[in-house]
């Protein structure tokens, strides 16, 4: 076997480890439905009902959060930008609301939210 198709055969097992995990990180149609249900499709910080979309707050999709209901919610565009790009100063009211909002809703186990098989591999 040549070192270029040994290094093709790695290339080929990280993509797929990394299918695997964009999948368990995916938000499903259904999840998708339940949480926009659970919160009357409005922000949950600011009660705005345009331009909503799901943010994930106990771990992000890019550390491997899951797509589940108990990491999501609803937040419009404007509280969802400054919740993950804002400065900390802005970012964290509306982290702290979310997360006491998801606490009054479900048992919270953050380790759970995590997609944790091949975490490590290729990052
Ligand atoms: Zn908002």
């Amino acid at each position: 076997m040549s070192l270029c198709s040994i290094k093709n055969a790695h290339i080929k097992v990280l993509s797929f480890m990394r299918s695997l995990r964009t999948k368990a990180t995916d938000i499903t149609p259904k999840v998708r439905e339940k949480v926009k249900a659970r919160d009357k499709n409005k922000c949950v910080y600011c009660g705005f009902g345009y331009a909503i979309n799901l943010a994930h707050i106990w771990v992000n999709r890019s550390h491997g959060g899951l797509g589940i209901e108990q990491n999501l919610v609803c937040l419009c565009l404007e509280c969802h930008t400054k919740l993950d790009n804002g400065k900390e100063i802005h970012a964290k009211p509306i982290r702290e609301h979310c997360e006491r909002y998801l606490k009054a809703h479900y048992k919270i186990d953050v380790e759970k939210m995590r997609y944790k098989k091949y975490e490590n591999i290729g990052d």
